[in-house]
């Protein structure tokens, strides 16, 4: 089917001025590592603080892996961003020398009529990609490694895969560097000014000039200078290793990266990367909302641990069911769950990129290029992404109010 969201490439403009733009970029993670690394590569002068170091655990770009794929339950409108997303990552690797992405597939399992499955079928018929359906006697031949029930079903996506988080996050700094951005790790940002002709960012102890700001805090938009309109908040994400009792029978090649879904659980699940053990990330247990996340719990109770273990008991026999290692992490999320990506309401040099609301490791690189092609070339990214533009939100809340006049 022909991609309704793609627009051709807007024509590469020459330079308004002989001087590259300098943009100073609020986050390192793995939103912003991207887009300093598109933006360096076009020339512009980067500088890229963060208050913790690349690849820290207290967001949303750590945990050891990510899953991707190309099915998109969440809706067709990102497959061409997916497309280009994938084509990124394989530029990220030749480039930086590093393995980020290893090709898994990526399975769904559920019952038919399990609003995700169904969500994946679709997505799959309307866009036309490739992909495999197993019913519940050829899910036990070839993934006894899940239990699956009469009912269920498996949908492989052949293109996805298994990210590894924070290589990520490094070899797009580091190919920044090697283009020329500034990366300044322990650089807390607190204050931002406006002054003639751009921006005063006060990071450290110390302020900085740029012609454009590109803000990127992941969760915390809320406690970011210029973000208070946006609605993004904070929520705890918990991961669960478990021993597997062979671990060569869970391994990549062997062990496809994916979702479940069942009417007791919910959860993602990750091949074995470290040798010993399975990531497992309930979905059907609370996410509660967090503060901060420089305050995020280290673990989690008794409770939340049995009822993880319960999962796992049920559905994924390959595995001892008692995790060996727990960790939490935290994501922006906002009301709608797609991103806040595009200018910052009533700014001209500044762009808002947060609220990725669980999902936006896999099309990172392709949200890098297109902030990237926002500051350089002007309001006409490649893609249509009116569908992310954080004024929507603004909108509506001034709808709301003159509603209620
Ligand atoms: C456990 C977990 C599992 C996930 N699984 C998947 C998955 O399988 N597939 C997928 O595609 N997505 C997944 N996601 C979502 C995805 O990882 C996130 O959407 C993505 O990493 C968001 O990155 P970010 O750069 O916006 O945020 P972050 O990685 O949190 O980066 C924000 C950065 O900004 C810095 N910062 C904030 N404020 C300031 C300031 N004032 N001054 C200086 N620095 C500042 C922070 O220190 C931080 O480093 C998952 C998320 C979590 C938490």
């Amino acid at each position: 089917m022909s991609d309704p969201t793609a627009k051709a490439p807007a024509a590469a403009k020459a330079p308004a001025a002989a001087k590259a733009p300098t943009v100073a970029v609020v986050g390192t993670g793995v939103i912003g590592a991207m887009t300093a690394w598109r933006l360096a590569l076009r020339g512009a002068r980067v500088l890229a603080f963060d208050m913790y170091a690349p690849g820290h655990d207290r967001g949303a770009s750590a945990g050891e892996t990510r899953i991707f794929r190309t099915i998109y339950k969440e809706g067709g409108q990102y497959v061409p961003l997916l497309r280009r997303a994938r084509e990124l990552w394989d530029e990220l690797e030749r480039t930086s020398g590093r393995r980020v992405l290893t090709g898994t597939g990526c399975l769904t399992v559920g019952r038919p009529d399990d609003p995700d499955v169904r969500a994946v079928l679709d997505c799959a018929a309307e866009y036309e990609l490739p992909h495999e359906t197993f019913d519940a006697r050829e899910m036990r031949d070839r993934y006894p490694q899940h239990a699956v029930d009469d009912d269920e079903i498996g949908v492989l996506d052949p293109q996805g895969g298994v990210l590894r988080p924070e290589v990520g996050v490094q070899a797009a700094l580091a190919r920044a560097a090697e283009a020329g951005a500034e990366i300044l790790p322990y650089h807390r940002v607190r204050e931002v000014e406006r002054h003639p002709g751009g921006w005063r960012v006060r990071a450290g102890e110390r302020w900085f000039d740029a012609d454009w700001l590109v803000l990127a805090p992941g969760p915390w938009a809320g406690r970011t200078p210029l973000l208070a309109d946006i609605p993004v908040h904070a929520e705890l994400i918990t991961a669960c290793w478990f021993a597997a009792r062979e671990p060569e029978t869970v391994a990549p090649r062997a062990f496809p990266v994916g979702i479940r879904r069942h009417v007791e659980a919910g959860f993602s699940f990750f091949p074995c990367v470290d040798g010993v053990s399975v990531k497992v990330i309930p979905h059907h247990l609370e996410r509660p909302e967090v503060d901060t996340p420089d305050a995020l719990p280290r673990s989690r109770d008794a409770e939340f641990t049995r009822a993880a273990a319960e999962a796992v008991r049920r559905l994924l026999p390959a595995l001892v069911p008692h995790p060996i290692r727990i960790g939490t992490y935290s994501d922006g999320f906002t009301p709608d769950h797609n991103a806040a990506l595009g200018p910052i309401p009533g700014q001209d040099d500044a762009l808002v990129l947060t609220g990725f609301s669980g999902h936006g490791y896999k099309l990172a690189p392709v949200f890098g290029e297109l902030a990237a092609e926002l500051v350089l070339d002007g309001a006409n990214p490649r893609f249509d992404i009116s569908y992310l533009d954080p004024s929507r939100f603004t909108a509506s809340r001034a709808t709301t109010a003159a509603a209620a006049r």
